[in-house]
């Protein structure tokens, strides 16, 4: 290659690098710059919902008016609505979809339990498994890591700020993904609350505590079913965070379905720009899989609302800011 040819792809490249600010989750995870990228083999993904507790937090009796969102039906059905918004994702100015990706409903399904089974699942989970009066102390699963959030259907993990968590399994050394669960972490129909408020509508935002007006509001937009879903099925088809992480993986733009958290009260049901190429680059239509260079085990990442403006990547901090808004 003569040096002007070199110079010449050396400027493509790095105008393409520029070009985007997605980011693809890798096989190291936390650190997209490491490991290698994750990736489906097939082009159509089926999930199964479970949202059974969508409309069921553990004290309902005490909570008559909680409902938030209508009924586990709608619940559902806004997520099996959401997520082929991914094979949507089209280019400014071109007509035809730039991916072939697709996510295919499999209807809804009782199924609690996460782990590489071959069921991909989307479940709302609600009240705390580390509350007594959702497991009993002396439970034996309490000594199993998924084993009460199996049996009780409650959420596990200790991020209380956490609306939602996608678990990926995954060939190490490949990247290549096997299986990915959607958690959503519901209310769990106390005040103060933990876990989150999902509402089904778009609009209008519900306002700052919904949970402490009488009758609770439900055609609000207070934490988003399909704003949070959309995101999480971005984790299942191999993106990470945008803004998450230090140069070069640290840009975004204000409506990036894949910012770590939404201010309580915004939706985000249509992709960006940013989205769009991520997808359409992995998954291009008609073509290869983009796969990238170079480990055995699961993915998790966490996602949370933050309040106002601004993207707080920890989960601690937002849990803060979450409990001085309710204050
Ligand atoms: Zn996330």
């Amino acid at each position: 290659m003569n040096p002007l040819r070199l110079a010449a792809v050396a400027a493509l490249l790095a105008a393409s690098t520029q070009a985007h600010a997605y980011v693809r989750s890798t096989t190291d995870v936390g650190n997209p710059g490491a490991g290698t990228c994750l990736w489906w083999g097939q082009r159509t993904v089926s999930f199964a919902v479970n949202a059974t507790s969508a409309a069921n937090p553990p004290n309902r009796a005490a909570c008559p008016d909680c409902a938030p969102c209508q009924d586990a039906s709608a619940a559902a059905s806004l997520v099996a609505a959401t997520l082929p918004t991914w094979s949507g994702a089209t280019r400014a100015g071109e007509s035809q979809a730039c991916t072939d990706f697709a996510f295919q409903s499999a209807g809804t399904t009782d199924k609690v339990a996460v782990g590489n089974d071959g069921v991909n699942l989307i479940v709302f989970r609600s009240g705390q498994c580390q509350d007594t009066s959702v497991v009993p102390q002396n439970d034996a699963c309490r000594n199993t890591v998924g084993a009460c959030a199996a049996k009780y259907n409650c959420w596990e993990h200790d991020v209380t700020g956490t609306i939602g968590l996608t678990t990926v399994s995954f060939n190490g050394k490949t990247g290549q993904i096997s299986d990915a669960d959607i958690e959503l972490h519901g209310w769990n129909g106390h005040n103060p609350p933990n876990g989150s408020y999902f509402t089904c509508a778009e609009s209008p935002s519900c306002g700052s505590a919904p949970y402490a007006s009488s009758p609770l509001p439900t055609a609000c937009a207070y934490v988003d079913v399909a704003s949070i879903a959309l995101h999480e099925a971005g984790h299942v088809l191999g993106l990470d965070h945008t803004c998450e992480y230090a140069a070069p993986y640290d840009s975004c733009t204000a409506g990036s379905v894949m910012q770590p958290t939404i201010p309580t009260g915004q939706t985000r049901r249509a992709l960006d720009a940013d989205d769009v190429e991520g997808v359409c680059t992995i998954y291009p239509r008609g073509a290869a899989t983009l796969t990238c260079a170079p480990v055995a085990g699961k993915s998790s990442g966490g996602c949370a609302t933050g309040g106002g403006g601004g993207l707080l990547a920890i989960a601690a901090a937002l849990l803060a800011r979450l409990r001085r808004r309710r204050s």
